[in-house]
């Protein structure tokens, strides 16, 4: 029998992100005890990273703006493939979910009067990012920090005890989700530190783990986002969707090598900066594609104006969402009018004045000054795309973010569908609030429908135990494998073989590549003892990695079309037959280190009409099918 540390609560948060926070919080308003567990310090989440805003239409800098306006952009950046049921919650609850920090104590920047000051973002039609500089999830993060503290102190009043219903499990990695007749019953996982294992039984779990970005050599993305929820998820018989959708975001440093990666807001375009080729130009009006035509300026005297007056003049291309933007510079470096160090140059330091840029983006003058002894305030930065956002995640119902397994939820960059083919800026942060809260919601009422609860059993966790330790004590019989090792060519091979620009024969040699990996992961050997052991650490997340690559590959190959995230070389063009696709993965075998990933397709529920009629019939023909829109108003009539 396995020695493990172990507690039982209602519900296990898993991530101590916005998604993770805001569904503890939501899962102990409703009188249920929660455990949150973090691998990363509490407090050091992804989110803490967000740097230009929360997306929510609450109409401050422009009084048009509403959640009929946000739905519609989310749909567009999304390329219509989003779930169109979590579009219309996120773009309805977003301005609710943004006031509602404001009283757990958040304080966003401010317009002159006194509101919430409100930021331009790519594809969002009207200012609509909430912001604390530029340094937003750092509030966010603090804020709801600060109301678990708060609900703390009232179990302490009310129990005796300040953690009578809510704990912190910081450090700690869940390696696995345990289940009991298809339920779930638990979760396993080990201390960093110690290495001690650890046991919780509870009837529901909510994944808030985010993304996937250590799977890719180029990313925006630390080191926690191994893509552990979504394995976790899938090995527990959940499903992932969307999983070729993965979001090169345009403007990542490419310069000095150390920090190649590491995001420049789009905030800074959002301020006024813009994008030049070598040749001094300002490429992005060459690249307006046609389903925008008509919605971004097409010279720079027009783009500039609108920055101080957006009724009479249409936004500058600068602004496309993220995908059109990333290509953009692919193409302008590929045609070599790139940067000396393989990227693009981004300008703000001709367009504002040098003590309003280290007002509005104090973080990103740090970042350039102390990582890359660049002055944004004098020169222009360097930069390219890095994988930053994966869209795709476990499949989810909208409503109550359960996902297929009975006890199983899931919010955040983990979960699926919201954001279609490509996420807009700023709409990730609104995501996590309307979502974590729903899915903290959905696991409390899930509790509280049961009429029994499940059972974790002994050879769930010895087997659970046996599969962490591994690694100190492979099967033998093959070439021992380095975790270090694995982990790089698998990098490589995402980054140059399923990346921003993809086509069948690559992917299909990254197949090839995940499944020679695939052959030596089992042999995978790490040194020394359990005590902090960073080796033995990547070798339990190299497993998640692989599982998850695989479907971001998989699918990519499946997909014959462009869309968002998703850019075939070989199918240039986006394909309305593929419009309403979901790409199903799920896992097709009991393999417990790297089971077999079958995928299939699957038609998403048509729009309500209600909300199909939000949108001009000659928008829609871009992107449907002509039986898709025979019940549109605009053909009834
Ligand atoms: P996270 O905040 O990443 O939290 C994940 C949590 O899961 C962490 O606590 C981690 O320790 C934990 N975890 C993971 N695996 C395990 C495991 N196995 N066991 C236990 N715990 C685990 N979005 C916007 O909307 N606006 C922005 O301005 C913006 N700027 C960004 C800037 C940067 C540099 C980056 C990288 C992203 C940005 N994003 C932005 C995206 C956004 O920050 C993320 O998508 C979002 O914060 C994800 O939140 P989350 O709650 O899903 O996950």
């Amino acid at each position: 029998m396995t020695e493990v540390e172990r507690h039982g609560y209602d519900v296990v948060v898993i991530g101590a992100g916005g998604a993770g926070l805001r569904a503890v919080i939501e899962a102990r308003e409703r009188g249920f005890s929660v455990a949150v567990v973090c691998k990363s310090l509490f407090g050091k989440a992804h989110t803490v990273m967000a740097e230009g805003g929360c997306a929510a239409s609450m109409g401050n800098a422009n009084e048009r703006d509403n959640w009929e306006v946000h739905f519609r952009d989310t749909m567009r950046g999304g390329k219509f493939l989003n779930n169109w049921r979590m579009a219309e919650l996120h773009a309805q609850e977003a301005p609710d979910r943004v006031w509602e920090l404001e009283t757990y104590g958040a304080l966003f920047d401010r317009t002159a009067d006194g509101r919430i000051s409100q930021r331009n973002f790519g594809g969002h039609t009207y200012p609509r990012l909430a912001h604390v500089g530029d340094r937003t999830g750092l509030e966010l993060i603090r804020t709801m920090q600060q109301k678990i503290v708060s609900l703390q102190q009232e179990d302490f009043a009310e129990h005796g005890d300040y953690e009578a219903k809510i704990k912190v499990f910081a450090e700690c990695t869940v390696t696995e989700l345990l289940t009991d007749d298809g339920r779930i019953s638990g979760a396993f996982g080990y201390w960093r530190e110690s290495g001690r294992f650890i046991l919780f039984d509870a009837p529901a779990v909510v994944l808030a783990t985010g993304g996937i970005g250590k799977s890719f050599k180029v990313t925006s993305n630390s080191w926690e986002y191994t893509g552990d929820g979504h394995a976790l998820a899938m090995r527990a018989g959940a499903k992932l969707i969307n999983m070729e959708f993965v979001q090169f975001h345009p403007t990542g440093m490419v310069w000095p090598p150390s920090v190649k990666g590491i995001l420049v807001t789009e905030g800074v375009r959002g301020d006024g900066g813009v994008l030049k080729n070598t040749e001094n130009e300002r490429f992005m009006f060459s690249y307006v594609p046609d389903v925008f035509k008509g919605q971004y300026a097409d010279s720079e005297e027009e783009a500039d104006r609108w920055y101080t007056d957006q009724e009479a003049n249409r936004r500058t291309p600068d602004l496309l969402p993220r995908d059109e933007v990333a290509r953009a510079i692919n193409s302008e470096v590929k045609e070599g009018r790139g940067s000396p160090h393989g990227g693009v140059f981004l300008d703000i330091a001709s367009r504002l004045p040098a003590e309003e840029i280290k007002k509005r983006l104090p973080s990103m003058y740090h970042q350039f000054k102390e990582l890359a002894d660049v002055d944004i305030t004098a020169e222009p930065m360097e930069v390219g795309p890095t994988c930053h956002y994966v869209m795709g995640g476990i499949e989810v119902d909208p409503d109550t973010a359960a996902a297929s397994v009975p006890g199983l939820f899931a919010a955040g960059e983990c979960s699926g569908g919201m954001h279609g083919s490509n996420r807009l800026g700023g709409n990730s942060l609104s995501d996590l609030l309307v979502f974590g809260r729903r899915a903290g919601l959905g696991a409390a009422s899930y509790v509280d429908s049961l009429e029994s609860r499940p059972a974790v059993s002994e050879s769930d966790v010895d087997a659970a135990a046996k599969m962490a330790l591994s690694p100190f004590d492979p099967p033998g019989g093959g070439t021992e494998e380095n975790p270090y090792t694995l982990h790089t060519e698998l990098q490589q091979s995402m980054n140059d073989l399923v990346g921003i620009i993809r086509k069948a024969e690559e992917i299909e040699r990254a197949l090839e590549k995940l499944a020679d990996i695939k052959s030596r992961i089992g042999n995978v050997v790490v040194e020394g003892h359990r005590q902090f052991n960073p080796g033995w650490h990547l070798a339990v997340d190299l497993r998640n990695m692989l599982l998850v690559s695989e479907c971001v590959a998989r699918a990519a190959l499946l997909r014959t079309e462009s869309r968002g995230g998703h850019t075939r070389d070989d199918h240039p063009q986006m394909d309305s037959q593929w419009r309403n696709a979901l790409l199903v993965c799920s896992t097709a075998d009991d393999d417990p280190v790297a089971p077999a990933v079958e995928v299939s397709r699957k038609e998403q529920t048509p729009m309500r009409d209600d909300l199909i009629a939000l949108f001009e019939l000659t928008e829609l023909e871009k992107y449907y099918t002509d039986p898709e829109l025979a019940s549109h108003p605009g053909r009834t009539d």
